[in-house]
């Protein structure tokens, strides 16, 4: 009787943040991070990653312009 696996096991990427929203400038809509609705994600460069709780607050690299992320907020 041959066998053959009944259900495969289903992949789950630990990494993967679902339903991330971006976080924009609000001046010159630069790409500031992403956040889930209570946490940033924000990139840095070589591949650095943090999380950060609400509120956050960031100066655009582009124009200067404070930006703060509430959480709750949406956009
Ligand atoms: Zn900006």
């Amino acid at each position: 009787m041959p066998t053959r696996p009944d259900t495969l096991p289903t992949p789950k990427p630990a990494d993967q943040h679902p339903a991330l929203r971006d976080w924009r400038c609000q001046r010159c809509f630069k790409l500031l991070g992403r956040h889930d609705g209570a946490r940033v994600q924000l990139h840095f460069a070589r591949g650095h990653q943090y999380f950060a709780a609400m509120p956050v607050t960031a100066i655009c690299r582009c124009c200067g312009k404070l930006n703060e992320l509430r959480s709750g907020k949406t956009g």
